[in-house]
């Protein structure tokens, strides 16, 4: 790791530490005069309070305004190089400031636990290491021409900032475009960092890069056991890994020769980092291309909005790839207007009779519902009550294997219970849908097929996931139910009818993203199926078949519906047009938050009443969640500027008012829901 220090600091007396604590601020410590002189981004073993606490030298100074016999000396200095580099420094400086987080919590966020733990930088071993080298290079495809203008394109700007959305749906041939960029830069000795949304569900795609490429390869996610996450982010920080493939917080890592970012499926949702510092790794891996002046690209088959809004405003560049590789056709979609019909249990007769078409031919069918369990409420028939979650402004969600009420947000388990707590009645009923409970009318519709449910229930086993995948691709179930798990990144060839059982959830949601993510999900989804030269079907339930969205998005496509979703939020003055931002609360007890919150909205009411507008304080869309109480102050403005200057005058209030020591507060810039 010698290339990356920082010009070494003279011996200054006092050190600026950047701690994992929830205030705005460095922290001063004494150098001691003997010993290593610190330097920017070693990490550091401080006292703070009454304990002991690792934090990183953010910089040195001649003086402090602490008054000298309140100072400590710092206790070691764990570093003898700097575990972070000068431009991840850089980059989690700006991450501190853009979303307002302590830089002591960016960092950490930053490293692999171990060594946010303190442990010593160990002696770096290749055995993490995918591949060896070898001299034999797997050759690419001959590309179509618009894949060789997106290669051109992207190869061109290598050594400089630009910004690509290369767009086109699954299978026209993004990975391959990646995999022949990337060789480009591999030639000129530079280091590609590869973002993905989720690592366990893209074997295929990393057998590509493996099969492809004659460099040594790591993997960094969350699977890893930590002393392998060390292994592997060594590797790179060490310059000997050539090409890292990693989930959302390996836009952190440290590369010293990093020349190329492609951040794939880049308007997932798991990108957005929902706790602690509430980052977006698609954006800040767009701000690392900035300030390393290096080429990035985000793939997508459905961009979101966010990113079409900057094509639009010529910040990013687009990148299109129409004809789809291969042999393989989009399927086509099929609305199944489900008022009025007969439902089995929510799923309709006629789906059932196209699913058994399907079988008689050896093909699979998916049948997609974004919620797991049975069903979502178990009701009395007699005097509607419904068994509620003691912790949770929520309800009981029923399973049936085994049978037991779960809640969702606390993951309280409860027995069913016999009869009804508010009347004694022995008759409860489930009401709504839940994966489990189409598996259940699916068993008995076809009694003699192996059905498989792929759900946050099936796949708690590590490796179940991948062991599905293949159960899948062999073809040993003829019909497959999944959630959103099963919507990402995989090519099912066999696969011919998907079915979208619940549109309407999402068509009608206060979220002003709802929409966004429906569309999103149901391309998605439809590029499931109909891989190779079998065409695929997607039928889609609802009982809005007219709805203007649907039938954009259906008739002519994502980018119609997409300027049409953009055209209403510019109307309503939402983001990508305005700039929003949530803080949040919680606490035991609900009066403090909101009194909290209602002082930080007169704040900006007396400082920023002409430039940023609130909203609230309100209870969060679950006020009351694990026992705990959640409230919330939404902030948006015309100008990015506003909104962080306000946003910035809001972090020193609750940085230092006395009623917020005794509870918790995050801000959340550019949110991905408001929930
Ligand atoms: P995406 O990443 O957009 O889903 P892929 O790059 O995986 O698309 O391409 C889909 C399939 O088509 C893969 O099997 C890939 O090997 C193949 N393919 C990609 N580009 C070409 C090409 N130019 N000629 C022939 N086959 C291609
Ligand atoms: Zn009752
Ligand atoms: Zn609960």
């Amino acid at each position: 790791m010698q290339g990356l220090f920082m010009t070494e600091l003279t011996h200054l007396p006092i050190a600026k530490v950047a701690l994992d604590v929830p205030l705005h601020r460095l922290f001063d410590y004494i150098v001691p005069t003997e010993g290593p002189i610190p330097q920017e981004g070693m990490r550091v073993r401080v006292s703070f309070g009454a304990h002991t606490k690792i934090g990183f030298i953010a910089g040195c100074s001649a003086q402090s305004d602490v008054p000298a016999h309140k100072l400590k000396p710092l206790m070691a200095i764990l570093d003898e190089i700097p575990c972070i580099s000068a431009d991840i420094l850089r980059l989690c400086c700006w991450a501190a400031n853009y979303y307002h987080a302590p830089l002591g919590a960016v960092l950490a966020g930053a490293l692999p636990a171990r060594l946010r733990q303190g442990h010593a930088l160990p002696e770096i071993k290749s055995d993490g290491v995918i591949n060896t080298i070898q001299p034999l290079l797997g050759v690419g495809h001959e590309l179509n021409h618009e894949q060789k203008v997106a290669v051109d394109h992207i190869v061109a700007a290598l050594g400089q900032f630009r910004t690509f959305a290369l767009d086109g749906i699954t299978g026209s041939g993004k990975t391959e475009v990646y995999l022949q960029a990337i060789a480009i830069a591999l030639q000129q000795d530079l280091q590609v960092l590869v973002l993905v949304p989720e690592i366990g569900l893209t074997p295929q795609m990393i057998a590509r890069f493996t099969d492809r490429f004659a460099v040594p390869i790591v993997l960094l996610h969350s699977r890893l056991t930590e002393k392998q996450r060390l292994a592997h982010w060594l590797l790179a920080a060490e310059g000997s890994a050539h090409i890292v493939i990693g989930t959302r917080s390996s836009v952190w890592a440290v590369m010293p020769r990093l020349g190329l970012i492609i951040v794939d499926e880049s308007h997932d949702g798991s990108y957005k980092q929902q706790d602690g510092v509430h980052y977006s790794a698609r954006d800040v891996a767009v701000q690392r291309a900035y300030q390393n002046n290096i080429p990035v690209v985000l793939g997508s088959a459905t961009h979101s909005l966010d990113t079409l809004y900057n094509v639009s405003e010529d910040r990013f560049t687009a990148l299109f790839l129409h004809e789809r590789a291969g042999k393989a056709k989009l399927g086509c979609f099929k609305v199944l207007d489900i008022r009025n019909e007969r439902l089995q249990e929510g799923i309709c007769t006629r789906l059932i009779k196209e699913i058994a078409k399907r079988m008689e031919k050896g093909e699979q069918s998916l049948l997609f519902l974004n919620r797991r369990g049975f069903s979502p409420i178990l009701i009395c028939h007699h005097c509607a009550w419904v068994a509620p979650c003691p912790h949770c402004d929520s309800y009981m969600t029923l399973h049936l294997s085994p049978e037991r009420l779960h809640c969702h947000h606390c993951n309280t388990v409860q027995n069913k219970p016999r009869v009804c707590l508010s009347c004694n009645s022995d008759v409860l009923m489930p009401v709504g849908l839940g994966t489990e409970r189409i598996e259940a009318v699916l068993k008995k519709a076809f009694p003699t097929t192996e059905i498989l449910r792929i759900d946050k229930d099936t796949t708690r086993k590590k490796g179940s996931m991948e062991a599905y995948l293949q159960a899948i691709h062999d073809e040993r179930y003829l019909i497959l139910i999944g959630t959103q798990m099963l919507a990402k990144g995989h090519h099912f060839s066999n696969v011919t009818l998907v079915g979208i059982i619940d549109a309407d959830s999402g068509l009608f949601s206060s979220e002003f993203r709802a929409t966004e993510h429906l569309a999103q999900l149901i391309v998605q989804v439809a590029g499931r199926a109909g891989r190779a030269e079998k065409s695929g079907e997607i039928w889609i339930q609802t009982r809005n078949p007219e709805h203007p969205l649907l039938t954009t998005l259906l008739e002519k496509g994502y980018h119609a519906f997409a300027e049409g979703v953009l055209a209403d939020r510019k109307q309503a003055q939402l983001p990508p047009y305005t700039y929003m931002a949530i803080i949040r609360v919680q606490g035991s007890k609900a009066e403090p938050l909101q009194a909290i919150l209602t002082a930080a909205k007169q704040r900006i009411a007396t400082e920023h009443s002409s430039t940023v507008r609130c909203l609230g304080p309100a209870p969060s869309p679950m006020e009351k969640r694990d026992k705990v109480y959640h409230y919330q102050l939404l902030l948006w403005s015309y100008q990015r500027a506003h909104l962080h200057e306000a946003l910035a005058q809001l972090t020193q209030f609750f940085s230092t008012a006395k009623s917020a020591r005794t509870l918790r507060w995050s801000v959340d810039v550019d949110p991905y829901d408001t929930f």
